[in-house]
């Protein structure tokens, strides 16, 4: 059996279970992170998943407590 390789401690969201403008809750310290919020206060992008040009997956780190989050569950085509 493998095991998933295990880096420090992600978060997954699932965008399909948010509110409509995007936004969540950190999983760690709450802070509202809205994706459509470019500043870098709020999040920074680590790294960008792109499947057929689509957005697949995004990882971001929480501005407020660093935690790594990983967003899935973009709408494709
Ligand atoms: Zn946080």
């Amino acid at each position: 059996m493998k095991k998933p390789e295990k880096k420090d401690s992600a978060y997954i969201t699932n965008l399909v279970a948010i509110e409509d403008d995007g936004s969540f809750p950190c999983p760690k310290c709450g802070m509202t992170i809205s994706p459509e919020d470019e500043t870098e206060e709020n999040y920074k992008i680590i790294d960008t998943k792109v499947v057929n040009k689509e957005l697949a997956e995004l990882v971001i780190a929480c501005g407020k407590c660093g935690s790594t989050i990983k967003l899935t569950g973009f709408q494709q085509g």
